[in-house]
């Protein structure tokens, strides 16, 4: 029997109101009719200022996010703790388009590496390049145009902030996660963590790329950096995901006429997902391996390597790890069997977190079978707890 089975140990720190709540989320998302004008009603109220930031609060915002801030987030922090589970603090503030903002990332970032230190309860940091600049000059530095001075000095600005970060998570001795985003502004990114990680992971993975494998490429790409890795003496940190921009990525190479860059069968991917599992495995002495996943078998799978090569449960150089609010039936499971476990808390002004909340259920509405599965653990425990008699 799966270990991800138990739905006492899953919700043990959900209250009836919790559960309740998190099932109502559920089944409406669950219905793409109701998600989609519940969505659309979102984004209007924001756009007309219709005050609507309470209410989300309450509900969406407070099953997937930690707090407003840092501060506000610890009663998140404990509660996960409390069961085993580390916390990785994600400022989730999408679609941030000036040096204002950038710096903000790069505070926030900053401060949630501070947190970090010396903290067993949060294991990594976390960011996107894109909270650190502007998309559409990421595009243009990917495809090789060329830029104008100010563009340049742009970019440069942008190195900077990311080898503060990197410098930061490296003095602290905070491992830092690069999330990955669209194929299209990828390149540069995967070259900028490569550079740092040969300048900061001499010793032990500090820096992490993220390696999305609906990409049709990147089990090569992951073969090239650990040769270069080797070549060069260095360490490698590896966040492997499958990736969130799937339908975009098709759009958008038929729209321009390019060779679709991601898998197109659910198969393919799931298959180069656990290819690279064991490519991990078979280099762990100079890599480090988070898996963030929902997916059950991948999480198995990544259990039976452990087991395979005799590695122990909670040997720092490997972690899995899910959203809050999600997939709480092999978080709280893997953690109770020993495993490292670690959650993306996303924190930030209700009003900034809009755009994640909204890609939530976007996501999660277009993958009917994640859905269901959150839903019919929710009510397989609500009717268990019905069912337990009190003697
Ligand atoms: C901790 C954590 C960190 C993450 N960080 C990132 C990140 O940095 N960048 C990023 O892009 N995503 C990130 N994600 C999201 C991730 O990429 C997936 O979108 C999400 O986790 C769903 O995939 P899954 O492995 O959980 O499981 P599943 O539910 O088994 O897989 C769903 C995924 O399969 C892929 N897929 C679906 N249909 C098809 C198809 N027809 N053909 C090929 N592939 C298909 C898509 O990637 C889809 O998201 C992260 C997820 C987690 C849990």
């Amino acid at each position: 029997m799966s270990i991800f089975n138990n739905l006492q140990i899953a919700f043990k720190d959900k209250s009836k109101y919790d559960l309740n709540r998190a099932y109502l989320l559920f089944k409406i998302i669950s219905i793409p009719f109701i998600s989609k004008i519940m969505t659309k009603f979102v984004k209007l109220s924001i756009a007309f200022g219709i005050p609507i930031e309470f209410f989300i609060k309450k509900t969406i915002y407070a099953h997937f996010c930690g707090g407003i801030s840092i501060e506000k987030s610890q009663n998140t922090i404990d509660r996960l703790w409390n069961s085993n589970i580390g916390t990785i603090l994600d400022f989730s503030a999408e679609g941030k388009n000036n040096e204002i903002d950038f710096n903000r990332v790069l505070n926030e970032t900053i401060l949630s590496i501070n947190k970090a230190k010396n903290q067993e309860n949060i294991p990594f940091a976390v960011f996107k390049p894109t909270g650190l600049i502007r998309f559409s000059l990421l595009e243009k530095l990917s495809s090789k145009e060329k830029l104008t001075y100010k563009e340049e000095k742009e970019i440069n600005d942008f190195e900077q902030r990311f080898y503060k970060i990197c410098k930061k998570a490296s003095q602290n001795n905070v491992p830092v996660f690069v999330d990955a985003e669209e194929s299209w502004i990828q390149d540069p990114i995967d070259d900028l963590v490569l550079k740092m990680m040969s300048e900061f992971n001499n010793k032990k993975a500090v820096i992490f790329n993220t390696i999305q494998l609906y990409r049709k490429d990147r089990i090569s790409y992951l073969k090239e950096i650990i040769n270069h890795a080797k070549e060069n003496n260095f360490k490698i940190g590896i966040k492997l995901v499958r990736g969130a921009y799937h339908e975009k990525e098709i759009e958008r190479a038929l729209e321009k006429n390019y060779e679709i860059p991601v898998h197109t069968k659910k198969e393919e991917c799931d298959n180069d997902f656990n290819e690279a599992l064991s490519i991990c495995f078979e280099n762990l002495n100079i890599i480090s391996l988070c898996a963030g996943t929902h997916n059950e078998k991948s999480s198995q799978l990544l259990i039976n390597l452990i087991s395979k090569y005799k590695i122990k449960k909670n040997d720092t150089r490997i972690y899995f790890s899910q959203l809050l609010g999600m997939s709480d039936n092999i978080s709280y499971n893997l953690a109770a069997n020993g495993f490292n476990v670690a959650k993306y808390v996303p924190y930030g002004p209700v009003k900034d977190l809009i755009p994640y909340l909204i890609r939530r259920a976007e996501e999660n509405t277009s993958i009917a079978g994640q859905m269901g599965r959150e839903l019919t653990n929710i009510i397989k425990e609500k009717k268990r707890r019905k069912n337990i008699k009190f003697f």
